[in-house]
């Protein structure tokens, strides 16, 4: 029988895959395990308002993320410890071998079902990404015309829509095409798995073998966060021969990184051309005016209104990625609802506050990203080496501000900035120093972007 808190903390798990950071901390991390039977579970909630919200909000996706987790409940109770005791006498049987088994079957679809291209909202900064992504979906491994698909590599900052393009092309293919094998992997649990397969040879001699089959034997490979292929004990050459494999049989590859593969360190040049050798599209952060669509679009799933006002205050002031987007938008909500007021533009300032608070610590991704929004320049050109004289107007200012207000070290500073050396840190600092006039271009610039970050 398993213990009603470990059965919780897996529930929990798969919650935190399918729920933004904020809504999970906000509801689902203070959760505690009560009892259940085979039919159901009793969870406890923090407060009456919590418990209230997650009845009316959250029992469905709860009971999704147990079928997730292999246990077949088909009704959970929340509860709040006031009367956690009315439960505490359900005896629990432990649900049968077959009863987890008939679960997990149920999760045919292996990806993230709100990551879907009908939920993403498309503007400049992620047009090119979105419609390759969509086109490699619809047509894997095959080249329109002259254009090379294979592999399509999808890059730029965090937060920005990168995992839910690659799971959109999943669940696209998992609708449209379901003979196709798809798999989804990010870099560092393929890593796990290539050195958990290397440390069972000893009792298996076969387990890298199987490694590499198992990949080389899909029809649609999909690697997020591939900066994180680790380049020693031997990964990246059986990649190499897995891509390799893959490609002449003309099956897709799809990568994601947070950079392009000229800026991965740790990677072997013939690994980084092939990367290369395909379509490359970034995604950088969203205008404003995309932002408001996104956040227009959330609520519309969510089926909560909010007045033009709020929804153009956090549009506004979030200026960073997606995901922290998000984060805000679920923040007003909650604050909302936990007062039971209705979210004017003055509770929205209310609810951001502490937010605020915590971005009053600037830190040099915050300097960047502000940098990015107002130059229009990707953030990962600013980290990056490309010499266009935008970027390097933007990097300048990125690297000065940093220097001004996070009084760093160059050498850190240049750690920071792509791996840069001081006596460029140094150069650029000047060049921003020298062309100040006291009420010159860069003055204004600079002022303008202490406002958006907070600052003096
Ligand atoms: P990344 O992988 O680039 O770090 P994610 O794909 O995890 O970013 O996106 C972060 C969050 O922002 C997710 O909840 C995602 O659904 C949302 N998101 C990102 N881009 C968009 C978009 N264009 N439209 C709607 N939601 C988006
Ligand atoms: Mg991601």
């Amino acid at each position: 029988m398993k213990d009603i808190n470990e059965m919780l903390s897996d529930i929990k798990s798969e919650l935190s895959l399918t729920l933004n950071a904020a809504e999970y901390m906000l509801w689902i991390n203070g959760l505690t395990g009560v009892a259940y039977t085979t039919e159901r579970i009793i969870v406890c909630a923090p407060s009456e308002n919590s418990r209230r919200a997650l009845e009316d909000n959250y029992a469905f996706k709860f009971l999704d993320a147990c079928a997730a987790a292999g246990y077949p409940f088909k009704e959970v109770t929340f509860t709040t410890e006031k009367d956690a005791h009315l439960f505490t006498d359900e005896t629990p049987p432990a649900p049968s071998a077959e009863e987890i088994a008939a679960a997990k079957n149920q999760r045919k679809n292996p990806f993230v079902e709100r990551y879907t291209f009908e939920n993403f909202v498309v503007g400049d900064s992620n047009r090119m990404a979105f419609s390759t992504a969509k086109n490699v979906a619809e047509n894997p491994g095959v080249n329109p015309g002259f254009i090379n698909m294979n592999p399509l590599y999808i890059y730029g900052g965090v937060g920005l829509g990168k995992t839910h393009l690659l799971h959109s092309i999943g669940n696209y293919l998992f609708e449209n095409n379901p003979s196709v094998d798809v798999v989804y992997m990010p870099a560092h649990k393929l890593s796990n798995e290539y050195f958990s397969a290397l440390s069972q040879l000893s009792s298996d001699s076969n387990a890298l073998r199987k490694f590499e089959e198992k990949y080389s034997s899909v029809d649609v490979l999909i690697l997020d966060d591939v900066q994180f292929l680790q380049k020693k004990g031997g990964l990246q050459d059986v990649f190499f021969k897995i891509f390799n494999d893959l490609y002449v049989k003309g099956k897709q590859i799809i990568l994601a990184s947070d950079r392009p593969p000229k800026e991965i360190n740790d990677i072997e040049d013939r690994l980084r051309s092939r990367f290369e050798g395909g379509m490359m599209a970034d995604i950088w952060t969203p205008s404003i005016d995309t932002r408001v669509n996104i956040i227009m679009k959330k609520l519309e799933s969510i089926k909560v209104k909010l007045d033009d006002d709020v929804i153009f205050y956090i549009a506004e002031k979030v200026n960073t990625n997606i995901r922290e987007l998000e984060g805000a938008l679920s923040r007003i909500i909650m604050y909302s609802q936990l007062n039971g007021s209705r979210p004017t533009l003055s509770l929205a300032k209310e609810a951001l506050k502490e937010t605020e608070e915590k971005n009053d610590v600037v830190d040099s991704n915050r300097i960047i990203a502000a940098v990015s929004d107002y130059y229009h320049v990707p953030s990962a050109d600013i980290i990056g080496k490309k010499k266009n004289k935008a970027i390097v107007e933007a990097r300048m200012m990125a690297i000065y501000l940093v220097y001004d207000l996070l009084s760093l070290p160059l050498i850190n500073i240049g750690q920071i900035f792509g791996g840069r050396d001081h006596t460029t840190i140094m150069y650029s600092r000047d060049k921003i120093l020298s062309s100040l006039t006291g009420d010159g271009k860069n003055d204004k610039i600079i002022k303008d972007l202490k406002e958006t970050l907070n600052v003096e």
